[in-house]
């Protein structure tokens, strides 16, 4: 069993506020440590299920937050950005037999988490098929792609209410309950006992009852926070502009979201 593993942080226990995502900040330390602890917890329940090789993605602002001496050695680590369309899943293929979701957090657009966004701040949303998408919702698509299902995710609790409701059969683990600016957590330790336990849970299950159901046909709304991007944005090959803050993209082709979003977000 070869299993990928795409972690962030904003979905990760007891991260409430920027600076404790930043690798700038002095607050970033503890938080380094328990995304750490979160992707090794994951990792073990990988390899109890069974795995023989684990791909991890550092997946959060400058992809160099995961301390590699702390993962299991059947680890092979990403680092940094290709800038493949395919982002917090550069590198799967067809030869993974499920992704593994850890820190992922609410979209753009949600009131769950404090740190809610989609892919950057500069977005007030991106739907699809009028739905908001979420970075969980863009990069399970992508691994849909690639023929791999999405068997679990941690996060925010508003974030696995949407996976859940995607995928029924995923595992979730929600670690945090977001209410305005502020976060209510479960103890780190408990956080990473969950996680062992859940994703050992979802690979000795039936992974292929995870995986989603892809529509037929993507329409793409964009709406920026500056008016500037969206025009500057509308001149991508096929996207429009719907009003000064908003583009519109419409493709049968997953892969063209996936490009348009590397170029214009
Ligand atoms: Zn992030």
């Amino acid at each position: 069993m070869k299993i990928y593993i795409s972690a962030d942080m904003e979905g990760i226990t007891g991260t409430t506020h920027w600076d404790e995502v930043d690798k700038k900040s002095p607050d970033f330390e503890e938080f380094q440590e328990q995304t750490t602890a979160e992707v090794a917890a994951a990792c073990e329940g990988a390899l109890k299920a069974g795995a023989k090789e684990i791909w991890v993605k550092d997946a959060h602002a400058t992809a160099r937050n995961i301390i590699a001496s702390k993962l299991p050695k059947e680890v092979r680590l990403i680092r940094g950005w290709s800038e493949h369309p395919f982002s917090m899943v550069q590198d799967l293929d067809e030869t993974f037999d499920a992704t593994l979701m850890i820190g992922y957090h609410s979209s753009a657009g949600s009131g769950d988490n404090p740190l809610a966004h989609t892919i950057t701040g500069k977005v007030a949303h991106i739907k699809i098929n009028e739905v908001y998408a979420s970075e969980f919702l863009l990069h399970t698509y992508a691994a849909a792609l690639c023929n791999v299902p999405a068997v679990f995710v941690s996060g925010d609790d508003g974030l696995c209410e949407e996976a859940k409701s995607l995928i029924p059969h995923i595992v979730t683990v929600a670690v945090k309950h977001g209410k305005g600016d502020s976060t209510i957590n479960i103890h780190p330790q408990l956080a990473v006992e969950k996680i062992q336990e859940g994703v050992q849970r979802a690979l000795e299950g039936d992974v292929s009852k995870c995986m989603v159901q892809m529509p037929e046909h993507f329409s793409v709304e964009i709406k920026y926070k500056d008016h500037s991007k969206a025009y500057r944005s509308s001149f991508f090959p096929g996207a429009n502009l719907q009003d000064p803050h908003t583009i519109h993209f419409e493709s049968d082709d997953y892969f063209e979201v996936l490009r348009l979003l590397a170029f214009v977000v």
